[in-house]
């Protein structure tokens, strides 16, 4: 017995199915995980969700990678390191000798911590020569970024999880948090039940939160932009706006001001659907409110005006100040465990670590002083670019860290032949993904519990996680994996551990100046910008906005309608999708827990009771949807969440993925694919 109890651990850990960022304590008999003890974590105190607590089960799965696999012909046979190394070493170095180093692409991981992102841009940019790097925030949050980097400075949440709670007002619009940020959502259930806070929902599907809502408005989708920049508009015509935080903390209003005229509330009627009275309502409430947070996601940014929805919340905080005071805000709410962290450590294409720009001669200089090599000078190629340069043939090779890009990427069968058409594909994984099918070579990651690093949270949050055991077979930490490819490539790196990325991370980054190891220590964590002494900002506009002169500024928009029109022709549904409380995304990582595969087994798309009537399709039939780019056959839940000629598909399933039907459509100005813009017909199938 009491050999067994020495071989019970208890270890401080960050969870990794979503930004809410919850720690607890994980404790573990080798590499049997005994409980999940949450207590003392700064986001969820004692509280966990169902992911949480008992998704672990992909640690242990069966299919877990245990040794590089080689590519030969149709299958992968096992190799050592030093095998895989010395071909990652040949393919890499006669590609870029051939074609240049433009030719070669790096795709890091959310998934992954800080530390690791921060290294494969480093690869990407010092080792190889290129600024062809980018993360999956290219697939989900860029737009979120965009829309507020162009009005307040920062794309992140304007404060914390706790400050939610203190709000008058939470406007949640595209976004799910009862099921995609359960523990935060917890907060403002609370709120509104016990404390008088109001609550308004704006979306195409009646999820919980719009049943709980005081005020829940359906508007058309891919309409959010205009209703909400005739609120602003509304707003400043009836004297309701906020002046003197105008006057004092806000540029450009006379042009913003001037471009407001065609957004009358007949205009956002007729876009929008929702009754003028309305709007008059929301924007009474709005402007009266002590404090209003604006809580949004995937189905403000997934769409080819994104940014531009973005853009419109914020200006619309600005125009009521409510910026620069707890309970207030923008909180684009981040999906990944560290999809914050994975961009603000610089793996994109266009910034180093802390969004410091690759064009910026003095930046520039200051990173080729510290690596000791000169770097590429201009932006590299986006996610949704690589796959494009592939099909052109100027892009050879893809170091694919932590995604499963084939489920992930919007229009599945389109990335997926342009993967098959890559000289040299490294897939790099806990698990055998849909995406290692097409590799050349498989590397075998370490799990979050299995290493050291650091996740970023959604409200900025930088928290430790910790080594519970070792990594399965010779599988290593991604930050090793990498090191020893740069070093194959002559890069001389010498990180003994994770504590020493970030040493050098807070050297060359003014938004972490202040970060280290010893500062995250067990439960402790710091929110950026993390000055130099330390001090964090749990609050992220105090004095000033991150412009020239400490002021904000409002932003033009130019509304974008839908890309996938439906209603006419062949395709006349409009499918929207998303996540189910259970799963992570397509499920890769949830479905490898038993207990939940079997509670939640397949994906399953909403039917409206209306639709359903008229096509006589019952709950549990299964239906063909078929758009432009694929179809998928999923099983019907007939349920009056949706309306109409909505259909709504949840994401978990990786052999029906609902990206064989979204489009390669993309927001204007991030390349964000379109995914929440898809038309799609649907046909009954036969009875079994
Ligand atoms: Fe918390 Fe999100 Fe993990 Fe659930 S999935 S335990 S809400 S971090």
């Amino acid at each position: 017995a009491e050999m067994r109890n020495e071989r019970v651990k208890r270890t401080k850990t960050v969870c990794t199915y979503c930004a809410v960022g919850c720690s607890f304590d994980v404790w573990t008999r080798d590499r049997h995980i005994l409980k999940i003890e949450p207590g003392h974590g700064p986001a969820n105190g004692i509280s966990t969700c169902i992911k949480g607590k008992f998704a672990w089960g992909h640690i242990n799965a069966d299919d877990r990678l245990t040794t590089p696999l080689l590519r030969q012909g149709d299958t992968f046979v096992p190799v050592s390191w030093e095998k895989a190394l010395d071909v990652i070493q040949e393919k890499f170095t006669s590609i870029k000798a051939k074609h240049g180093p433009d030719a070669l692409a790096f795709i890091s991981s959310s998934k992954t911590t800080n530390e690791e992102s921060y290294l494969m841009q480093k690869l990407a940019r010092a080792v190889i020569g290129t600024n062809n790097v980018d993360n999956c925030a290219r697939y989900c949050q860029n737009p979120a970024t965009a829309g507020l980097q162009r009005t307040v400075g920062y794309g992140g949440d304007s404060g914390s999880i706790a400050d939610i709670e203190t709000a008058g007002l939470v406007f949640i619009i595209g976004a799910n948090p009862a099921e995609n940020h359960p523990v935060l959502c917890t907060r403002i259930k609370r709120s509104h039940k016990f404390r008088g806070q109001r609550l308004i929902v704006a979306d195409i599907r009646k999820h919980e939160m719009a049943e709980r809502a005081d005020m829940f408005i359906r508007p058309n989708p891919s309409t959010d932009a205009v209703y909400l920049t005739a609120l602003a508009k509304y707003i400043l015509d009836h004297n309701l706006a906020n002046m003197a935080f105008i006057e004092k903390w806000v540029n450009n209003f006379e042009t913003f001001h001037a471009s407001l005229k065609p957004y009358t509330l007949e205009y956002a009627e007729q876009v929008t659907g929702i009754p003028a009275a309305t709007l008059i309502t929301l924007a009474n409430e709005i402007a009266a409110a002590d404090g209003v947070c604006i809580l949004f996601a995937m189905g403000v940014t997934q769409h080819c005006g994104g940014s531009e929805t973005a853009t419109a919340l914020s200006n619309l905080l600005l125009v009521t100040g409510n910026y620069m005071r707890p309970g207030a805000g923008a909180y684009p709410l981040r999906g990944h465990n560290n999809v914050q962290g994975c961009s603000d450590f610089g793996s994109m294409p266009n910034v180093y670590s802390g969004y410091q720009k690759v064009d910026d001669e003095t930046i520039r200089a200051k990173f080729e002083a510290d690596w000791g090599v000169a770097l590429p000078t201009t932006t590299g190629k986006d996610n949704h670019q690589m796959i494009d340069a592939i099909l052109e043939g100027s892009l050879k090779s893809l170091y694919i860290k932590g995604e499963d890009t084939i489920t992930s990427d919007s229009n599945a069968n389109f990335v997926g032949s342009a993967l098959s058409q890559l000289e040299f594909l490294i897939v790099q994984d806990i698990n055998f993904s849909e995406t290692c099918a097409y590799a050349d070579l498989v590397l075998p990651a370490a799990a979050s519990l299995e290493k050291d690093g650091t996740f970023t949270s959604t409200e900025r949050r930088i928290q430790r996680i910790n080594k519970a055991m070792e990594p399965l077979g010779e599988s290593k930490p991604d930050w090793e994996i990498i090191q020893l490819i740069a070093n194959r490539m002559g890069g001389n790196w010498k990180y003994k551990h994770p504590s020493d990325v970030m040493d050098e991370v807070a050297r060359l980054t003014p938004l972490f100046a202040g970060v280290n190891y010893e500062r995250l220590e067990g439960y402790k964590s710091l929110q950026w910008p993390v000055h130099a002494d330390g001090t964090d900002s749990p609050l992220l506009f105090t004095e000033k906005f991150p412009f020239p002169d400490g002021k904000a500024k409002f932003s033009v928009i130019e509304y974008m309608p839908p890309s996938e029109e439906t209603g006419n022709g062949v395709y006349d549904l409009h499918l929207n999708n998303g996540r189910l409380l259970e799963h992570f995304e397509q499920g890769s990582m949830t479905s490898r827990t038993p207990g939940i595969r079997e509670i939640t087994p397949n994906s399953f798309v909403e039917v409206s009771p209306e639709l359903a009537a008229e096509r006589n399709i019952q709950s549990g039939r299964f239906v063909q949807l078929t758009s432009p780019f694929g179809r998928v056959k999923v099983q019907v839940v007939v349920s009056d969440r949706v309306q109409g000629k909505q259909l709504y598909m949840t994401l978990n399933s990786v052999e029906e993925p609902v990206n064989k039907l979204t489009s390669s459509h993309t927001d204007r100005s991030t390349h964000t694919p379109a995914f929440k813009e898809t038309a799609v017909s649907m046909t009954l199938l036969p009875e079994k």
